[in-house]
């Protein structure tokens, strides 16, 4: 695979006139809605039409709409958004319509080190990062055989959190798999969820530091799960399997939430644990990413999987968080985001945090 250069591609951008560009959906309302805050044009990708609801919002509409008949089709385009000096902002969605091979060769300055695709993507990997890194995560079962817990069985690959189920013993196990799928056995963690959104400035001193560069903590969120989430409406869980019915895990929204503050001073060692890390192993992971974690009654943490860029979970704090309150007022990621482009491009450090 040709790696970009992206510093090639930077020498024909105007760098007073960049533009930022995402795909509309996942994140987008609060990354243009950054990007304006900012001074920046915004150019939003969109399949098929115009999206309609953006005129209802419109301090979140993209100045311009970028229609394509598929997302695939967004690689056939890169002269046009070269010649308005984009800049994209991938998030989830982004990557998964790209398809995360595609979304490699994507030859537009991206936000963020790709590299790190390779690194979350394989379940392995991730392990070999996250506890490299000394987190601890949810132990893992091999052997179906072993099942003595409850765990919870994912396919690799599944969006949302679909097809996910919960077993407590070998047998429940077999019932429910589906063979025919890879799939991972983890320990069902017991205690509650926090999604918690990091940022890392490799270029700015001004957070907590680390060796190179800093991190702040933006915000948190847990995820609104269904049907796990409202499930005990109907009755208990035990009741409902027995007639056959089984929670899912299907992400539906976010909510927002705080921490206790004593656990914070451990959320910042993770974070950084994570990023020193990711420097070792592959360069260094940029900007925004997500730890999502089960604090344990014994106020431990688990890591069960990070995001390597913007998630959806950052979406309530599109006017600021309590956290990001306190660094500077009506600060979303979104916005973080577009002031790291806009320090790099000042500084001339913008294949810092590009590839
Ligand atoms: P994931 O795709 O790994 O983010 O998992 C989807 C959802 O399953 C999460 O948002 C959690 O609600 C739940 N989950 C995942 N792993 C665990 C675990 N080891 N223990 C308890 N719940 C989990």
């Amino acid at each position: 695979m040709n790696k970009i250069n992206v510093n090639d591609i930077l020498t024909s951008y105007d760098k007073e006139n960049l533009t930022i560009a995402t795909v509309c959906s996942h994140s987008s309302l609060q990354i243009f809605n950054g990007a304006k805050k900012e001074g920046f044009k915004t150019i939003g990708i969109s399949v098929g039409e115009k999206k309609k609801f953006y005129d209802a919002f419109p301090l979140g509409k993209p100045d311009e709409f970028f229609i394509v008949e598929k997302y695939k089709d967004i690689l056939k385009y890169t002269n046009e958004l070269r010649e308005k000096n984009a800049i994209v902002i991938p998030h989830g969605s982004f990557v998964e319509y790209l398809g995360a091979e595609k979304f490699l060769t994507f030859n537009i300055p991206t936000f963020g080190n790709r590299d790190v695709l390779l690194w979350e993507s394989d379940r392995g990997k991730e392990r070999i990062w996250l506890e490299g890194a000394g987190l601890t995560m949810p132990m893992e079962i091999k052997n179906p055989k072993e099942i003595d817990m409850p765990v919870i069985v994912k396919y690799h690959g599944a969006k949302g959190g679909k097809g996910f189920f919960i077993a407590k013993t070998y047998n429940e196990f077999l019932r429910r798999i589906k063979k025919d799928k890879p799939f991972t056995i983890q320990e069902f963690v017991m205690g509650t969820r926090y999604y918690l959104h990091y940022f890392y400035s490799p270029i700015q001193n001004n957070a907590y530091k680390l060796s190179k560069g800093s991190i702040q903590l933006l915000s948190m969120d847990r995820r609104d799960e269904t049907t796990i989430d409202e499930v005990q409406r109907l009755g208990s869980i035990a009741e409902l399997e027995e007639i056959g019915i089984h929670p899912t895990f299907v992400v539906t929204g976010n909510i927002p939430i705080v921490m206790r503050e004593s656990l914070l001073p451990k959320v910042f060692d993770m974070g950084a644990a994570v990023v020193e890390k990711s420097l070792n192993l592959f360069g260094g992971i940029i900007g925004s990413f997500c730890l999502e974690t089960v604090v344990t009654e014994d106020l431990e943490f688990k890591v069960f999987e990070i995001s390597a860029r913007i998630v959806a979970g950052t979406n309530p704090y599109t006017f600021g968080s309590p956290y990001s309150e306190l660094i500077q007022p009506d600060m979303s990621t979104g916005r973080r985001i577009a002031q790291e482009i806009k320090f790099a491009a000042k500084n001339k450090l913008l294949d810092k945090i590009l590839t």
